[in-house]
């Protein structure tokens, strides 16, 4: 196989911060348990993709990670699969809160990232519950109530439900701002400091973003500690 420094040069793949990890260039190499391997592999997938390679490592060295990546480079699963790593290792009653909170822009993607945890999170026993505007508040209180590893939530319908306290962020350990770009270009960066309040401060934060304008980085040097950035392509 490639070397680290090879594999990162094929792939355009940049990164920086202290003692970066070499890329995991394959499924093996990984070390996952073998349900989630074995999810990945009935997918059809024959190995990670860049931003997995090189961001499955840091993350699960429980690091901070900002990762910028172009839209269908499968960050997806490269923040989902070591927030299940976290959750088989030290899993807290999904009654008392979520473990894990991922924060995304639209209902369409939050509901696609719920499918892709609820799909490859399932023979790990791990739960998932979406919060987002455009459908009733109703059934999805219900979900919450039953219990949720994992919590994928729109920034605005995940307030609303916090002012009537109907959700604790007080077990999350493991924070994803996906798509944080365009959180940021649709408004959110209030009620996202706002949700950031009621996370505890000892905990793992990971931005996914496509660009990495100035704004992505003033939030990000407030909210991540001592992030590795990981960068596929060219960025400006
Ligand atoms: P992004 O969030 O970067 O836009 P996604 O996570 O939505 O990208 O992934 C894009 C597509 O690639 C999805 O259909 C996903 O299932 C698929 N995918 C993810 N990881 C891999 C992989 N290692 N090999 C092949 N396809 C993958
Ligand atoms: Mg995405």
């Amino acid at each position: 196989g490639l070397t680290g420094e090879a594999y990162r040069r094929r792939h355009e793949i940049t990164v920086t911060g202290d003692e970066v990890p070499p890329p995991l260039t394959s499924f093996e190499a990984t070390g996952f348990p073998s349900e989630i391997l074995k999810e990945v592999l009935k997918a059809g997938f024959s190995s990670p993709t860049p931003i997995q390679a090189q961001s499955w490592p840091v993350a699960l060295q429980s690091r901070d990670i900002v990762a910028v990546a172009k839209t269908g480079s499968g960050k997806t699963l490269g923040y989902l699969i070591p927030g299940f790593i976290h959750l088989k290792r030290c899993r807290n009653d999904p009654q008392l809160g979520p473990t894990v909170l991922v924060l995304s822009p639209t209902r369409e993607l939050a509901t696609q990232i719920q499918d892709e945890a609820v799909k490859f999170g399932k023979s790990s026993r791990i739960s998932c519950t979406g919060l987002y505007g455009g459908a009733p508040k109703g059934p999805q209180l219900k979900e919450l109530d039953r219990g949720a590893d994992i919590v994928v939530a729109t920034p605005g319908r995940l307030n609303d439900i916090l002012e009537m306290r109907r959700v604790s962020l007080n077990q999350v350990k493991y924070l994803v701002l996906d798509e944080a770009d365009r959180m940021l270009d649709m408004g959110f960066e209030p009620q996202i400091r706002k949700i950031v309040k009621e996370v505890p401060a000892r905990r793992q934060t990971l931005m996914y973003t496509a660009t990495w304008p100035k704004e992505v980085r003033k939030i990000a040097a407030d909210l991540l500690v001592n992030p590795v950035q990981v960068n596929i392509g060219n960025i400006d």
